[in-house]
């Protein structure tokens, strides 16, 4: 055999798994189509969350502020945004290829083609290998009638390539990309319009989350046709199914991803797998592979990013009877929010049998709240144990105490 593990696709599950093998003394070969780091790095997490950032920086100085700052904004240029968002990328890129050059992978910059358990194609080349990993990830979902034409049928990579904002975007789609470009939109001063299909907003998320994203947004003056899905496009008009006309400059089909696997005899990773399409997930997956840990896949957090975060872990309300109790502690009631005046949002606990069994947070800060429930979680921290743990003051952390201590 040529190598022990050959790994086709350099994304998340990819690279994760190459550095990882190749750490330990197994000789892998890596095979990208396009640039490392995946749809994470160049497409997904990595750009948009960039793009987030900067969007709320111009809401910031855009919107009125308590500190007596009187700013007049004399000209805005998108490109410079674009151009931060790219030289991010980039810089997390080289540090990417650095670190799986010096686990000792070696890798190949073109597309490949498993054609069995052993072996791999590319550039006219045959690699023999001892195993043979896909990661191969995956693609914007298209739905009929909403066929992506680049142009005004955007899919979440042909929105990245946009080199002007839009005035007004009509977006397909409450998940995680619908929502995250959603606020970045809103956040730029573009009129936004979603159309989702469920009964609510996020209809992944517990039901009391999507009832406050959904207050937020009206706040927000972003528009939302739920129960709804598009009818008709003509001449760039879109009717939606109540009967509503709405005229974007684009339409941005956010409907979930399609996994890209070779449906054969090998060992699929990542959003290949067709299980929790999350760069994360992708690199536990990794990590599973090349350590033969397991893990339990009820306890994979999920973040949305943007002002306020949301962000949870297991059992949701409506996964829950009367046996489970909830608290529900709303932001207010940390003093550090007041401080950041960031006080929308609540931190929710599910617990049953003194054990936390779901969270649900929208806060700022929740992505890294989230994380402290789910050590607790994993480790079977029972609620009168947590309360054990010194929270640092003033935090948003105090908040899981102040919850844990209503149950
Ligand atoms: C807009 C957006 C935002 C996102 N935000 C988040 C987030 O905030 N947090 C989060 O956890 N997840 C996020 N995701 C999801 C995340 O990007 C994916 O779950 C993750 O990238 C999956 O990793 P992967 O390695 O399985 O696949 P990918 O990252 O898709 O990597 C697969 C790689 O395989 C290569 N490839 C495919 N076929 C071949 C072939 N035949 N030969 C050679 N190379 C090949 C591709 O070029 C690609 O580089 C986001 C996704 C999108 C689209």
């Amino acid at each position: 055999m040529d190598f022990d593990y050959g790994i086709v696709g350099g994304g998340p599950a990819g690279y994760t798994a190459a550095i990882m093998l190749a750490q330990q003394g197994k000789t892998v070969i890596l095979f990208e189509k396009d640039k490392l780091g995946g749809t994470c790095l160049n497409k997904g997490c990595i750009p948009t969350k960039s793009l987030l950032h900067a969007s709320e920086f111009f809401k910031s100085l855009t919107t009125q502020n308590p500190y007596g700052l009187n700013i007049e904004i004399k000209d805005f240029d998108f490109t410079s945004v674009l151009q931060k968002k790219e030289t991010t990328v980039e810089k997390i890129r080289k540090s990417l290829e650095l670190a799986v050059k010096n686990a000792g992978v070696n890798i190949i910059y073109s597309e490949a083609k498993i054609i069995d358990k052993n072996t791999i194609t590319a550039n006219n080349n045959t690699y023999n290998v001892d195993t043979v990993i896909c990661a191969t990830g995956s693609r914007p979902k298209e739905i009929k009638g909403l066929e992506f034409d680049h142009k005004f049928i955007l899919s979440s990579d042909d929105v990245l390539e946009l080199k002007n904002l839009p005035q007004k975007v009509l977006i397909i789609g409450s998940g995680a990309i619908g929502i995250e470009w959603t606020r970045i939109f809103s956040n730029f001063g573009c009129e936004v319009h979603i159309s989702e299909i469920a009964d609510h907003l996020i209809p992944i998320a517990d039901i009391e989350v999507s009832k406050r994203i959904e207050r937020i947004f009206k706040q927000n003056k972003i528009k939302f046709y739920l129960k709804d899905s598009v009818e008709k496009i003509e001449n760039k008009t879109v009717t939606i199914k109540s009967g509503q006309t709405i005229t974007p400059d684009i339409i941005l089909v956010a409907a979930g991803r399609t996994p890209l696997t070779a449906n054969l005899d090998c060992k699929i990773i990542g959003d290949a797998s067709n299980e929790i399409q999350l760069a994360h997930y992708a690199i536990h997956q990794a990590k599973k592979l090349s350590t033969n840990i397991d893990f339990d896949k009820s306890l994979i957090p999920s973040v949305i990013y943007g002002s306020p975060e949301i962000a949870w872990v297991g059992l949701r309300e409506q996964d829950c009877d009367e046996t489970y109790n909830k608290v529900l502690l709303p932001i207010t009631a940390l003093g550090k929010a007041w401080c950041d005046d960031a006080t929308e949002g609540f931190i929710k606990i599910i617990e049953k049998d003194r054990m936390i069994k779901g969270a649900h947070i929208v806060s700022k800060e929740a992505s890294s709240l989230i994380q402290q429930i789910v050590i607790a979680m994993q480790n079977n921290i029972t609620i009168d144990k947590l309360k054990e743990v010194c929270f640092a003051h003033p935090t948003y952390s105090e908040g899981i105490f102040e919850a844990i201590c209503r149950i």
